[in-house]
């Protein structure tokens, strides 16, 4: 039977609804506007595009705005100062720190100066420990989109194994996290990894985070798992993910599609971490 098709572009719709829904009432409520500042550092023109559509994602969900624009040769101290500044301004409830930063900057030390409130991409090594200990805390939005998607999606968790691609800060290894807080069995697995099918073919959800065009295939995969596709690759000019879909869409239970699929849940996700942190600083 052929896999359910997880329409990631519809749940990011239908989720922004809602949060502008909240947006609306904690500006009727309370009078606060959540305000977003993305900081970008140089002129890459991905990195641009990228930037004008978190504003108009922001503006759509009826939140305040404000992109940072400085030069390519800004020191690490201006930049630096620069996050100390939005850090102390309250109209804005989340800071953000476009990346790739030019090479003479240091990413690590740049995003640690977001004050861990404000760090709505959930970086910062405080956030981090949190989510490693099991807190409550502002996630990572591209693994948070992922698990909105396995919810939606009605995928059990609970018990099942999981096995995770790619072992990056910013989504493997968040990932891996949320899934064992929700009680799956986790496996990380990386370039290192020995007799990666062995792993994959176990795996009840298989998230691949990778970036490398149809590295999944059909005989990786269990028949019945819910295979999420993280990567987003192009080739020939065409945007694919890191999974050979038609393949695997006649083995797997659930399969996100690539585009169309994580890829606009990371928006809707990074919109819910800037309302929840206006929301959190009304208690502060
Ligand atoms: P990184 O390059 O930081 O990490 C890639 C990971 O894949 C590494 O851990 C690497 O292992 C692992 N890997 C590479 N080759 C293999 C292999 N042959 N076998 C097993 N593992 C391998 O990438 P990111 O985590 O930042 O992103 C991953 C993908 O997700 C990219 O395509 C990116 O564009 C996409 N992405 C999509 C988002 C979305 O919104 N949909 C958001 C963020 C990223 P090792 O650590 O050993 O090198």
């Amino acid at each position: 039977m052929a896999a359910r098709i997880i329409d990631g572009k519809a749940a990011a719709l239908a989720l922004r609804e809602r949060i502008a829904e909240r947006v609306s009432e904690l500006k009727n409520t309370k009078g606060i506007t959540p305000g977003l500042a993305v900081v970008l550092v140089g002129e890459d023109p991905a990195s641009q595009i990228y930037v004008r559509n978190k504003g108009i994602a922001c503006q759509k969900a009826g939140m305040h705005s404000e992109t940072i624009i400085l030069p390519a040769e800004t020191t690490q101290d201006e930049l630096e100062e620069r996050i100390r500044e939005l850090n102390e301004d309250p109209e804005i409830h989340g800071v953000l720190i476009q990346l790739p930063l030019p090479r003479h900057l240091n990413e690590e030390k740049a995003l640690a100066v977001i004050s861990p409130e404000k760090d709505v991409d959930g970086f910062h090594p405080v956030n981090a420990g949190r989510l490693l200990a099991g807190q409550n805390t502002v996630s990572p939005c591209t693994p948070k989109g992922v698990m909105h998607l396995l919810d939606i999606a009605g995928v059990e968790l609970e018990g099942k194994e999981a096995v995770v691609i790619g072992r990056s800060n910013i989504v493997g290894k968040p990932m891996a996290l949320m899934l064992l807080q929700r009680n799956c069995t986790v496996t990380i697995c990386h370039s290192r990894t020995a007799d990666l099918r062995s792993h994959t073919r176990r795996a009840d959800i298989l998230i691949s985070a990778i970036g490398k065009p149809g590295f999944v295939t059909a005989d990786m995969v269990k028949t019945g798992a819910a295979v999420i596709d993280v990567g987003i690759n192009r080739v020939d000019g065409k945007v694919c993910g890191d999974v050979d879909y038609a393949a695997v869409q006649e083995i797997a239970g659930w399969l996100t599609p690539v585009p169309g699929g994580v890829g606009p849940m990371t928006i809707a996700m990074l919109l819910m971490n800037t309302l929840e942190a206006a929301e959190r600083s009304l208690n502060e």
